[in-house]
C-alpha cells in the first residue's frame, strides 16, 4: 500500500468515527423527555385521538388531563408551540407533575409542536438539552426549534399562503403552529396538529386556553399577555391582581388582521377565551454572547445588562439575569390570576387550580422543587 493510500484510509476513519459521534447526537434527539403525571393526573391520552392520522408521528404528543371529577369550566394549557421557548414547557410540566385541580378541569399538553423538539434551528448554536436538578436526580430535557422539524414537511415553500386566510408569510413560517390555526385535516404536518388542537377545544368544550411562549428580551411584546377581544375584561382584572403582587405584565390586544396565531383563531372560531403569555427569553436574542445550556436556565447575559443601561430594553435586566425558574413563576402566576378574572366573569363555571408553586416559592426554592 503506498503512503497516499494510507493517508486517506486514516482520513476515512477519521470522518466515519466523527460522523457516527455526530449522527449518535442526533438521534438523541428523537429520545422524549421524561414527564411524570403528578398525582393529579387523571388521564393520559394522545393529541392524535382529536386527528387520527398523527398516530404513531413524530407529531404526535402527550395530552395530560387532570380532572377535578366536579363541575365547573375546562382550561387547556400548551407549552411547546415553539419548543425553543423552554419556560412554556417547563411549566406545562410543572402542571403536569405538581398541580392538583380542586374544581374543574385542566387539559395540558406541554409539547403541543412534538416534532420541533427533535431538532434545534441551524446557524443558532443552541445546546440541544438542559437539566435541571430535581430532589431525586439530574434531569435532562430536550431545546428545540422554533417550528416542525423540517423533516416532516420537506421542503418549505417559498411564501408560505396561510390557510384559509391567503395571508402571505415568509415560507418558513409554514412550520410555525402559531401561524396555521384553525389548521386542516388534510394539510401539511404542522396544520394538522392545529386542526387536532382545535379539534381538542371544540370537543373538550374548553372555555378558557393558554398559550405559553417566550421572546427575546429586547421585542416590544414581551412579560405580556396577548389577549382576544372578547377576553380583555378578565384579562384587565388579572393585570390589576399581578400589579398589586409587584408582577408588571403589558395587555396587547390580538390583531384582528394577523391570522393562523392562538389567540386569533382559537377566539374567532370557538367559545373559548384565549390567553397567550410571553416570558423574556435571552437565548433567543440576537444581542445574546455565549449560547449554552448556562443561559437557558440561569438566563444571564452580559451584553443584555450593557443594553438594559443604556436604556435600550423595554424591560429591567439586571446581573440576575431571567432564570428560567423566573420565566415560569411568571407563566404560573399569570396563568392563576386570570383563571381567578374568569371564574369573577362566569362564577358558575368553577376552576379551581392547588398545588402550583407561588411566583416567590418557586424563586427561592427553585424549578426542580417543583418536579420529580
Ligand atoms: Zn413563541
Amino acid at each position: 500500500m503506498e503512503r497516499h493510500h494510507i493517508t486517506a484510509l486514516c482520513m476515512l476513519i477519521v470522518i466515519a468515527v466523527v460522523c457516527t459521534l455526530a449522527g449518535r447526537e442526533f438521534l438523541k434527539m428523537y429520545e422524549p423527555d421524561e414527564i411524570i403525571p403528578g398525582p393529579g393526573v387523571t388521564k393520559v391520552d394522545n393529541l392524535s385521538s382529536y386527528s387520527g392520522d398523527l398516530a404513531g408521528t413524530i407529531s404526535d404528543t402527550k395530552v395530560y388531563v387532570l380532572d377535578s371529577g366536579k363541575p365547573g369550566a375546562t382550561a387547556l394549557v400548551l407549552g411547546g408551540t415553539h419548543p425553543n421557548e423552554p419556560a412554556g414547557f417547563m411549566t406545562a410540566v410543572v402542571l403536569t407533575e405538581h398541580a392538583f385541580v380542586r374544581e374543574g378541569r385542566v387539559i395540558v399538553i406541554p409539547q403541543v409542536c412534538s416534532s420541533g423538539f427533535t431538532c434545534t434551528d441551524p446557524l443558532e448554536g443552541y445546546p440541544q438539552s438542559y437539566s435541571i436538578q430535581t430532589k431525586s436526580k439530574i434531569r435532562s430535557f430536550r431545546f428545540g426549534a422554533r417550528g416542525s422539524n423540517p423533516l416532516t414537511e420537506w421542503p418549505d415553500p417559498l411564501v408560505f399562503l396561510q390557510y384559509p386566510s391567503g395571508q402571505q408569510l415568509s415560507g418558513n413560517e409554514v412550520r410555525n403552529l402559531n401561524r396555521s390555526y384553525p389548521g386542516r385535516p388534510d394539510g401539511t404536518v404542522t396544520e394538522r396538529v392545529a386542526y387536532a388542537v382545535m379539534q381538542l377545544i371544540e370537543r373538550e368544550n374548553v372555555d378558557i386556553a393558554f398559550d405559553l411562549h417566550e421572546a427575546a428580551p429586547e421585542i416590544p411584546i414581551i412579560n405580556a399577555i396577548v389577549t382576544h377581544e372578547k377576553g380583555k375584561d378578565a384579562a384587565a382584572s388579572a393585570l390589576f391582581t399581578l400589579e398589586s403582587e409587584n408582577l408588571q405584565f403589558a395587555l396587547e390586544m390580538s390583531p384582528p388582521n394577523f391570522h393562523g396565531l392562538s389567540h386569533r383563531e382559537w377566539g374567532d372560531r370557538s367559545a373559548v377565551f384565549p390567553y397567550l403569555m410571553e416570558t423574556s427569553n435571552p437565548i433567543q436574542g440576537r444581542l445574546r454572547g455565549v449560547t449554552n445550556e448556562a443561559l437557558v436556565v440561569q438566563g444571564i447575559d452580559r451584553k443584555y445588562f450593557e443594553a438594559a443601561q443604556i436604556g435600550s430594553m423595554r424591560i429591567t435586566y439586571d446581573l440576575e439575569g431571567e432564570p428560567l425558574a423566573r420565566r415560569v413563576g411568571r407563566h404560573l402566576r399569570g396563568l392563576q390570576a386570570l383563571l381567578g378574572a374568569y371564574m369573577e366573569s362566569t362564577p358558575e363555571k368553577r376552576i379551581v387550580v392547588d398545588s402550583v408553586p407561588e411566583y416567590e416559592e418557586i424563586l427561592a426554592r427553585g424549578l426542580g422543587d417543583f418536579l420529580h
